[in-house]
């Protein structure tokens, strides 16, 4: 008898008993459209749904090899199938029972192609997906016909609109691919190139809403570089593309308020990641070692040296080791400097939307009527060029507000009704004319941040009875261990499974044991993920893991409240 009819008659046979008889599902069934593992059976019907692979073989799924040449198709490719398995489940699943009956569900990768462990697609065309269903019941009994249903038809016809090649045009398998290739290839060429980052023209920078991230339709007007500015990088599949470079050092982007500043800025920080065709960004690549940092009020610091910046404040407070239940707009936004540089940031991304005033700069009258020896502060404006100078470490940031960093800036980006102007020379001008009023308050270089050694116990993720409690609750909410992590200011790690991932790198440094400095720490997450992919992160299958890189670990490692440094 063959799987199939093994598992109908068996699914028939169990209709009616107790939920617990779905446990004999657990194993491998070859199916005809596909290979079956069901990894685990939930508990009750309420319980989180079912984990399930779905094995397809090169030729079940009949994809082009030709397309599938190199790892950065292959991602591109399978996002692709990722996200219209996720969005066909959730448009055509139907609730066969009580609960979560009948429900099929995948990780969305939403507008980022990231890898990630819900489809994997080989270079030979196999596929690999993950994804929970929901067993059926009545009440709390089997209900073994809607299993039938749902095991070998629902799934079957998902699979087969989704994930094999049949169900897409060939001409979009092949961009996915080719758009991915080219954006790994792109970021990869910044270094040499002496970017930071690289927006080509014609990109589609605003978004629908601050909650959609998919492209703003109407009347968006679509990114051109300067003359001055512009560079030109070969890529694989586009050939050679043309866009706006934007070197290292202190770059500013400037102008009225409303006129698309901010939105520059967020392509900038969400450029470390891919994006797939048709989003409008898959040509605004940064490089990875960019951090986005900004203030938060309210967040956990653990032992960091932010004396460059903050020294001393009132009653003695220490700054070289400052740790605060609750820092405030200013020592947070200096923590979060340190700390990504700490973590290998290389490129530092700040709005002054989202800065502490005080933190950035300070006028002369205020200089005059606080002495310096009374002010902790020293601005960000006095501290910029040193950054790049001695630690070769770019900063590109949003200021309508300040011309003070027009004396430090080495390019200066105006926004003007969405265009993008060169106002370098012009800035340069404005500086001889009206030279600044204010004093420089720094005196001594920034010294490169002092590594901080992890107490890796003090990453326990164990809650009560439970050894290893790591759960993302939303796309801004980590649930570790005992502690719940606020993320809602690390813009850069705005999805669920990225989340997770980076609480399950935590989790698996904590079994590490005695101390490590933070950069090896990384350094090991890195190397564990390079060697076995994401599944290295966590103990049991998940499809719920996405990408993230070292500087992301860091974050939110950083605000654990738990833990200890020495
Ligand atoms: P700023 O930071 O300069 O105040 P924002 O970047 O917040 O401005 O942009 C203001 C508004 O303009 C936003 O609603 C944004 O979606 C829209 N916008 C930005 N860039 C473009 C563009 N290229 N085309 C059309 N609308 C845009
Ligand atoms: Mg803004």
């Amino acid at each position: 008898m063959s799987d199939r009819a093994r598992l109908e008659t068996l699914l028939r046979e169990m209709g009616g008993q107790g939920y617990r008889a779905y446990r004999s599902l657990k194993g491998t069934w070859d199916l005809e459209a596909m290979t079956l593992v069901v990894d685990h059976v939930q508990a009750d019907p309420f319980a989180s749904a079912s984990r399930v692979r779905l094995l397809l073989t090169p030729d079940q799924t009949a994809l082009p090899t030709s397309i599938l040449a190199t790892e950065s198709r292959r991602w591109g490719v399978a996002a692709l199938l990722a996200r219209s398995f996720a969005r066909r489940a959730v448009r055509t699943s139907r609730s066969r029972g009580t609960g979560r009956s009948g429900e099929i569900r995948m990780s969305d990768p939403g507008q980022r192609v990231l890898p990630q462990t819900a489809v994997q697609v080989d270079a030979d065309g196999a596929v690999e997906a993950r994804c929970t269903v929901g067993l059926p019941a009545r009440g709390r009994r089997v209900a073994g016909d809607d299993a039938v249903a749902l095991l070998l038809r629902d799934l079957p016809t998902l699979v087969h609109r989704t994930l094999v090649a049949r169900a897409h045009e060939l001409d979009d398998l092949a961009s996915c691919a080719a758009t991915n290739e080219d954006a790994d290839a792109a970021r990869a060429a910044l270094e040499a190139l002496g970017l930071v980052a690289f927006v080509a023209s014609g990109s589609i920078l605003p978004r629908l809403s601050g909650v959609d991230d998919r492209p703003l339709e109407r009347g968006t007007v679509p990114f051109e570089s300067p003359d001055t500015m512009r560079v030109e990088i070969d890529l694989p599949n586009a050939g050679t593309v043309e866009g706006m470079g934007i070197t290292e050092g202190v770059t500013l982007i400037v102008g009225g308020g409303f006129h698309g500043k901010s939105t520059l800025l967020r392509a900038l920080q969400e450029g470390v990641w891919n994006h797939g065709p048709g989003d409008g960004r898959e040509r605004v690549v940064t490089r990875a070692d960019s951090q986005k940092v900004r203030a938060e009020d309210g967040r956990p610091v653990s032992g960091v040296d932010i004396s460059p910046f903050i020294d001393g404040l009132p009653q003695g407070h220490e700054t070289t080791h400052f740790t605060s239940e609750n820092a405030s707009g200013s020592t947070s936004q200096a923590a979060a400097i340190v700390e990504a540089i700490e973590a290998g940031a290389r490129a530092l991304l700040i709005d002054e939307d989202t800065s502490a005033t005080n933190f950035m700069t300070r006028d002369l009258r205020m200089q005059r009527l606080v002495p310096s020896r009374f002010e902790p502060i020293t601005p960000f404006v006095d501290r910029v060029r040193s950054l790049h100078d001695d630690l070769g470490v770019s900063t590109v940031m949003v200021v309508g507000g300040s011309g003070a960093f027009l004396d430090v800036a080495d390019t200066v980006i105006r926004m003007e009704t969405y265009h993008a102007l060169d106002d370098t020379e012009r800035a340069r001008e404005i500086v001889d004319d009206l030279p600044s009023r204010r004093e420089d308050e720094s005196s001594v270089s920034v010294p490169k941040p002092r590594p901080r050694r992890i107490r890796l116990a003090s990453l326990d993720p164990s809650s009560g009875k439970r050894p290893r409690y790591v759960r993302a609750l939303d796309d801004r909410t980590l649930r570790y261990g005992e502690s719940t992590i606020d993320l809602v200011a690390l813009e850069q790690l705005s999805s669920v499974d990225q989340i997770r991932a980076a609480g399950a790198a935590l989790a698996l440094a904590s079994t590490w044991g005695g101390t490590l400095a933070l950069g090896d720490l990384l350094d090991r997450i890195e190397d564990a993920i390079a060697a076995e992919g994401l599944d290295a992160l966590e103990t049991r299958t998940s499809g719920s893991l996405a990408a993230v890189r070292r500087l992301d670990v860091a974050t939110v490692l950083n605000r654990l409240r738990t833990i200890r440094v020495d």
